[in-house]
C-alpha cells in the first residue's frame, strides 16, 4: 500500500516508534530511523521487510540537527511523505521540585521537535499535493496526571499543533492526526514501574498491576503493533478525510 513512499519516524530506536516503522515498513515505504542507542538491531529488523531503510541520530533537542535531519532525508529519498514524530522523554515530580532543565528538555523533545519536522517537510508534501504526519502524542495530551507537569503540557501542546497543521492543509492531500496511548510497555514506562516497585517495596508484577490498576480499565497494556496498525490506517485511503483528530488507544482511560 505504501511502496514509493517514504516514512520519517522520530525516536524509532525503540519501541512505540519502532513498532509505527516496522508497521510501515510491513506495507512496503521506505524508511529513515532516528533515535539513540543500538541502531543495527531495528535496521535489520526494518531491512527484513524488504524495504531501503537510512538512519541520521539527530537529537531532537536541538533544531539544528532537526534540520540536518530532514535534508539527509530528502537526500536519499528524495522526500519525506510521512512523517511520524515519535520520539519523547519522561520525567516525575512535583513542579515545586520539577529540575528545570528537565521542563526544557521534555517541551524541546516531546513538542518544538514536532514543529520543526513538520514545518521542514510541509513545502515538499505540499508540493505533490500528499502528506502524512502523525503526531504520537498519549492520552497525556487529553487528561492529566500529577507530578508530569512538562509531559502534559508538551502533549497537550502537540495535540494543539496537530489540529493547526491539519486545518492549515485542510483543502489538500495533507493530513495530520495524533495517536493517544495509554500505557504502553516500552523502556519508558518500565521505568516508571521500576521505581513505584523500588518505592514501595513490591515485585515487578504487583507494581505493574498497580500502575495498570490506577487508570487503564481494560488492565491491559496497548502494543506497538496495534499502534503500528492504526498509523497504517492513517496513511490509508481510508483516512484520506480523516483530519486533526486526537485518537486514543488507552483501554478506557480517558472514557472515565
Ligand atoms: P522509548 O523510550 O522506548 O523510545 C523513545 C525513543 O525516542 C527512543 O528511540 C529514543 O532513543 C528516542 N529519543 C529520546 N530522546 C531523543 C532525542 N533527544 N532525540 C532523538 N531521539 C530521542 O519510549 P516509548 O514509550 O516508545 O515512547 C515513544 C513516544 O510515545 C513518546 O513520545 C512517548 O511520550 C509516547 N507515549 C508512550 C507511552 C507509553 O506508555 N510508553 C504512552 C503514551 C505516549
Amino acid at each position: 500500500m505504501l511502496k514509493g513512499k517514504t516514512a520519517l519516524v522520530t525516536g524509532s530506536t525503540s519501541g512505540i516508534g519502532l513498532g509505527i516503522a516496522k508497521a510501515l515498513a510491513e506495507q512496503g515505504a521506505s524508511i529513515v530511523l532516528n533515535g539513540f542507542g543500538d541502531v543495527d538491531g531495528p535496521k535489520a529488523q526494518i531491512a527484513s521487510h524488504g524495504v531501503p531503510v537510512s538512519y541520521h541520530g539527530a537529537d531532537m533537542s536541538k533544531p539544528g540537527e532537526i534540520a540536518d535531519m530532514m535534508a539527509f532525508a530528502a537526500s536519499q529519498f528524495g522526500r519525506v511523505d510521512i512523517l511520524v514524530n515519535n520520539a519523547g522523554i519522561q520525567h516525575v515530580a512535583r513542579i515545586e521540585n520539577f529540575a528545570v532543565e528537565r521542563w526544557d528538555a521534555i517541551i524541546a523533545i516531546n513538542l518544538c521537535s514536532a514543529f520543526h519536522t513538520t514545518r521542514l517537510a510541509l513545502p515538499a508534501m505540499q508540493a505533490a499535493g500528499w502528506g502524512r504526519i502523525i503526531n504520537v502524542a498519549s492520552v497525556h495530551g487529553l487528561v492529566a496526571s500529577a507530578e508530569k507537569s512538562a509531559y502534559v503540557t508538551a502533549k497537550h501542546g502537540l495535540v494543539g499543533l496537530t489540529k493547526v497543521t491539519a486545518l492549515e492543509n485542510a483543502s489538500s492531500g495533507i493530513t495530520c492526526n495524533a495517536i493517544c496511548p495509554g500505557w504502553v510497555l516500552t523502556p519508558l514506562v518500565q521505568k516508571q514501574v521500576d521505581a513505584k516497585a523500588a518505592a514501595l517495596g513490591i515485585s515487578n508484577a504487583e507494581a505493574t498491576k498497580l500502575l495498570l490498576g490506577e487508570k487503564e480499565p481494560s488492565l491491559q497494556f496497548t502494543t506497538p503493533e496495534e499502534l503500528g496498525a492504526l498509523a497504517v490506517f492513517f496513511c490509508s485511503a481510508a483516512g484520506n478525510n480523516v483530519r486533526g483528530v486526537a485518537w486514543n488507544m488507552d483501554g478506557g482511560w480517558a472514557a472515565q
